[in-house]
């Protein structure tokens, strides 16, 4: 049971009766293996900073293998050869054997990720088999279209899937992310090597367990755990990969598109980073608007991409707002993610425990003012209480740079011009919202800011038939929706002479 402290609570009692690990090597060409150094990392317990267990830590010598399986799945094996429908019945096998294994699978991300067990069930789990029978139902759909051609020549396209893909993960969304990548590169007919984060190494290596009894063929899917610096940059200069997918960093995504250059030039898609701005009109319900507000900031311990870090509020209703998230902050339980009642478990590691905190203290020493939160709570794991700042100001750090983490910026702006203005002013484009009745606010704004999504009197909503990516440094390419599986396609034209045909 959580106990209170300083309007937070946080607890040290374990409630969760976790399964033991039973994957923790690497998986490459249908086997688990060690990796070929034999060396291991540890996994860690975000709740205490401990170790859950050792996992295989992959290097370039296993990327090379992962990549040769993958290869050779690919250029000579079954799986671009299935029909599209027969590539989808493994899929929806696959999404069958997650729902099965649910609890398992969530109690990895939760003792892994710090991530609530409760919402692993409500909404990663299902999110990643909704994925699988999203793209299962796109796989036999798959197909180019009839050219108009000159006089005597006749033409079309074909989508082949693009080879071998390496996908690289972050670690808030364990789950989400690996689907988000494996289901429409699968679906597509590729092969893939996947390298989860280091913080979150777990439940990847359970989903290659189930596509094996799934019925994916060896050397489909592999996955290997390791380091950024060397699995990773492993993946993205390699010569016999043919496109990368990562979700990171900004910072990361850089280096990742200067290696795909100097290397084979494969392309790349970047999911990056944000510094999503939240519009709260006057006309807004004010419960509404800071529900929406609040679960745009605080969902998932702020560690998620879209997370509405820069609330601006109009003048009329800053008031009210400001006071409604304060007190919904301080009623935020914070504590063991496997308790029932905790709304928000640990930060995932201890570099971004810290990294939150010296963010949290530069908004103190550049005069934002701290209305609750802002400190950590307890001496063991990483736990920080819901942090909210008002007054901040555009040009602050806490206003520009991406927390990642519990804490909201409150900012006033009069008029939809400024607010329009204000919202824009970032080196991001990922996600945006607006809160208002009025039809033409709505309009006007979502179509002035520069973001890859705009959710209009809601926030952090996904469906699987809409893409979701960056403007500016936020990346470039999208994940989700049939624009996803494209990236994972290449068209190929064919042309012919039609010599004798009478309608020439
Ligand atoms: P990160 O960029 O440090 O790491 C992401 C992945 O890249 C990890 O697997 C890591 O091992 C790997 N990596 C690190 N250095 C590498 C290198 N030199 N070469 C190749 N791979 C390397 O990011 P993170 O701290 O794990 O995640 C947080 C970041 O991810 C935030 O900026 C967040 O906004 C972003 N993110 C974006 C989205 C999105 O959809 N746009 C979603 C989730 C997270």
């Amino acid at each position: 049971m959580a106990d209170h402290c300083n309007g937070s609570s946080h607890t040290s009692e374990s409630f969760a009766n976790i399964p033991p690990i039973k994957f923790t090597k690497l998986f490459i060409n249908g086997n688990f293996v060690d990796s070929v150094s034999g060396k291991t990392f540890e996994a860690i317990d975000p709740r205490t900073g401990e170790a859950i267990t050792r996992v295989s830590k992959g290097d370039k010598e296993d990327v090379d293998l992962a990549v040769k399986a993958a290869r050779f799945a690919f250029d000579n094996g079954p799986w671009p050869r299935l029909s599209g429908s027969e590539r989808g019945r493994i899929l929806m096998k696959l999404a069958d054997l997650i729902e099965e294994n649910i609890e398992e699978i969530a109690s990895l991300d939760a003792i892994n990720g710090g991530k609530l067990f409760s919402l692993c069930k409500l909404i990663d789990i299902p999110n990643a088999s909704m994925a699988l029978r999203f793209y299962a139902g796109a796989a036999d759909k798959i197909h180019g279209t009839v050219l108009k051609l000159s006089k005597g020549l006749h033409g079309y396209t074909l989508r082949e899937p693009i080879g071998v893909v390496g996908a690289i993960i972050p670690w808030n969304f364990p789950t989400i992310m690996f689907f988000m990548k494996v289901a429409p590169a699968l679906a597509a007919g590729c092969t893939i090597v996947v390298k989860p984060a280091e913080q979150t190494p777990l439940s990847a290596l359970y989903y290659a367990h189930l596509a094996k009894l799934a019925g994916v063929p060896d050397g489909v899917l592999n996955v290997v755990n390791g380091y950024g610096e060397t699995a990773g940059a492993a993946i993205s200069s390699h010569m016999d990969i043919d496109k990368v997918s990562f979700t990171g960093s900004t910072e990361v995504g850089r280096k990742i598109m200067v290696a795909a250059a100097t290397s084979n030039l494969k392309p790349v898609s970047l999911e990056l980073g944000g510094k999503s701005p939240l519009l709260i009109f006057d006309d807004a319900d004010v419960d509404e608007a800071a529900n929406i507000a609040f679960n745009g900031t605080f969902f998932n311990k702020g560690e998620i991409c879209v997370a509405s870090s820069r609330i601006y509020v109009q003048e009329g209703i800053y008031d009210k707002i400001v006071d409604k998230l304060v007190e919904k902050a301080k009623a935020l339980v914070v504590g063991d993610p496997f308790d029932p009642q905790v709304n928000q478990g640990p930060q995932a590691d201890k570099k971004q425990f810290e990294k939150i905190l010296s963010y949290i203290e530069h908004g103190k020493r550049e005069g934002a003012t701290l209305l609750t939160g802002g400190k950590h709570i307890g001496q063991k794991g990483y736990y920080i209480q819901p942090t909210i700042f008002a007054d901040v100001k555009d040009d602050m750090i806490i206003a520009k740079n991406e927390i990642f983490g519990p804490v909201m910026s409150l900012m006033k702006f009069k008029t939809m011009e400024e607010g329009i203005k204000r919202a824009n002013n970032t080196a991001y484009g990922l996600a945006a919202g607006i809160i208002t009745k009025d039809l033409n606010v709505a309009n006007t704004v979502s179509r002035s800011v520069r973001a890859g999504v705009v959710w209009i009197n809601c926030y952090t909503v996904f469906d699987m038939d809409c893409p979701y990516g960056g403007y500016k440094m936020s990346g470039f390419g999208r994940d989700y929706g049939l624009d996803a599986l494209n990236q994972y396609l290449q068209i190929k034209s064919v042309v012919t002479p039609i010599h004798d045909s009478p309608w020439h």
